[in-house]
C-alpha cells in the first residue's frame, strides 16, 4: 500500500510515499523537478521533515539543473533525426516540394516525411511540424475528454494545446479551462489520456492531496505507470 502525503518546505513541494523500504530515498525528477521521498512505513513525521530540511539545498540545486535543460532537446529538423509521434520513434525525411508544404507519416517504414519548399529554414520546418503535431493532438483530445468527463462528472468549458516549458497540462479551475502541452503529441496516447484525466480531477480537488490521488486511483488504477512513462526522457 502506498500512502501519499505532501510536505511543503521553503516553497519546495515534496511528495512523501510510504513503502516497505529500509532507508529514506529522495529523488528530483524531470520535467518539472518534482520531489519525491520514499520512506519506511513507520517513520515519524519529525524525522521525515528534518531529513527533507537537511537536503533542501541539494533538492534546489537538482531542480535548477533540470529546469535549465532545454525542454525538449532542440532538434534541427534535418534528415535522419528521430522524432516521436504518439509514443513511436520516426526517422525524419526532409523532401523539397514546390507544392503545399505538408507532413506525411509512413507507419510501415517508420518515416516522418516533411515536404517543404527548397531551401526552407529550420524555423519553417519546425513550424510545419509543430502545426501538424497540434492538429494530430486536437483530433484525439475530444474523445478522451468526452470519455473522462462522463466518468468524473466534471467538464471543462474550454481547452487548448500550447507549448509549455515545465508542465504537461494545466487547469484553470475558475475558468474551467484546460491547457495541454504540445509535446504530448510525441508521447503515447496513454500518457495524454492520463494528463487529461489528471487535469479534470483538479476540478474535483484543487490540490495534489490524498483526496486527489484517491480519485486518480479510482478512475485510472494504472496512472502511476503512465506518469512514469511521461516523465521518462525517451
Ligand atoms: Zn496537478
Amino acid at each position: 500500500v502506498i500512502i501519499f502525503a505532501k510536505l511543503c518546505l521553503d516553497n519546495v513541494e515534496i511528495e512523501v510515499v510510504r513503502k516497505k523500504v529500509k532507508h529514506l530515498y529522495l529523488s528530483v525528477r524531470p520535467p518539472a523537478g518534482e520531489v519525491r521521498m520514499t520512506v519506511p512505513p513507520s517513520l515519524d513525521r519529525e524525522t521525515i521533515i528534518s531529513f527533507a530540511r537537511a537536503k533542501l539545498a541539494w533538492i534546489k540545486k537538482q531542480q535548477a539543473k533540470i529546469l535549465a535543460r532545454p525542454f525538449p532537446l532542440a532538434p534541427d529538423y534535418v534528415d535522419g533525426e528521430i522524432h516521436c509521434f504518439f509514443g513511436r520513434p520516426y526517422v525524419l525525411q526532409v523532401l523539397a516540394t514546390t507544392g503545399r508544404p505538408r507532413v506525411e507519416v509512413n507507419t510501415g517504414a517508420s518515416l516522418l516525411l516533411l515536404f517543404v519548399r527548397p531551401r526552407s529554414t529550420k524555423e519553417e520546418r519546425q513550424k510545419l511540424l509543430d502545426a501538424w503535431y497540434r492538429r494530430q493532438l486536437k483530433a484525439v483530445i475530444p474523445g478522451y475528454l468526452e470519455k473522462w468527463q462522463k466518468v468524473t462528472g466534471v467538464a471543462v468549458d474550454e481547452w487548448g494545446v500550447r507549448k509549455m516549458k515545465t508542465k504537461w497540462g494545466s487547469c484553470n479551475i475558475r475558468a474551467r479551462r484546460m491547457w495541454l502541452n504540445l509535446e504530448l503529441a510525441k508521447k503515447s496516447p496513454r500518457c495524454l489520456e492520463y494528463v487529461i484525466l489528471h487535469e479534470l480531477v483538479h476540478l474535483l480537488e484543487r490540490n495534489h492531496n490524498h483526496r486527489f490521488y484517491t480519485f486518480l486511483d479510482q478512475y485510472l488504477p494504472d496512472w502511476r505507470g503512465r506518469k512514469a512513462e511521461l516523465d521518462s526522457l525517451v
